[in-house]
């Protein structure tokens, strides 16, 4: 398969972030994250409000702006895999009009080992590299491998945030896995072994 169209779907915390990178290193294509893009751009200022005053409680930020983003970044690239998007119909609506998706992957995990899982997580403000207080510490207590920055909590990490981001996941995003559960290309992969053989089992789609 050569630069293919990927969406990985999957609740917060089932581990988007890690196997996204894998797929993308492995086909060479871009990998691309709302939740990381909507980061970088948290206190724009929009119509809607800023993106931060959604982020930090959990919910959605308003289709426009997310559309926007995957649009602007889908025309720059061949293949690529989209990690956090669409999160609810209207968005998986407007992607089929943007491009023809090949894969889609949904990493299922549940949600006690996803409170688990995103109350120890901490990462890194500089590189965006991911850690587990008890799973994945790094080598020097609270500072990155990779570049040595301080590690933080995300602030919608915080355990009444995740909450109600599985609350929006199971009332927006679960309609996605719906609207494309009867499609060709679509598979349900189990997330909860460790990322090593969540990732075997994707290569084996594929
Ligand atoms: P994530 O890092 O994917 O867990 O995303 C963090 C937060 O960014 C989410 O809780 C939402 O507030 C926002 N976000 C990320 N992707 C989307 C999306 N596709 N649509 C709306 N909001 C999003």
């Amino acid at each position: 398969m050569k630069s293919p169209k990927i969406v990985l779907l999957g609740p917060p915390g089932a581990g988007k972030g890690t196997q996204g990178s894998l797929i993308s290193g492995y086909f060479e294509i871009a990998h691309i994250t709302t939740g990381n893009a909507l980061r970088i751009n948290r206190d724009l200022k929009t119509e809607y409000g800023t993106p931060r005053s959604y982020m930090d409680r959990g919910e959605l930020v308003p289709d426009s702006i997310v559309n926007e983003i995957v649009e602007v970044e889908i025309k720059k690239v061949g293949g690529f895999v989209l990690d956090g998007y669409p999160r609810n119909k209207e968005q998986a609506e407007y992607l089929s009009t943007i491009a023809e998706i090949d894969k889609v992957i949904y990493l299922h995990v549940a949600n006690e080992e996803l409170i688990k899982r995103l109350s120890g997580r901490r990462v890194c403000p500089s590189c965006s590299e991911n850690y587990h207080i008890e799973f994945r510490p790094p080598v020097r207590n609270g500072k990155c491998d990779s570049c040595g920055d301080k590690l933080i909590q995300r602030s919608d990490d915080e355990k009444d945030t995740i909450l109600n981001r599985l609350r929006v996941f199971s009332e927006y995003t679960k309609p996605v896995l719906e609207y494309y559960n009867n499609r060709e290309g679509f598979t349900k992969v189990e997330g909860r072994d460790n990322p090593e053989d969540v990732w075997e089992s994707i290569r084996n789609i594929f």
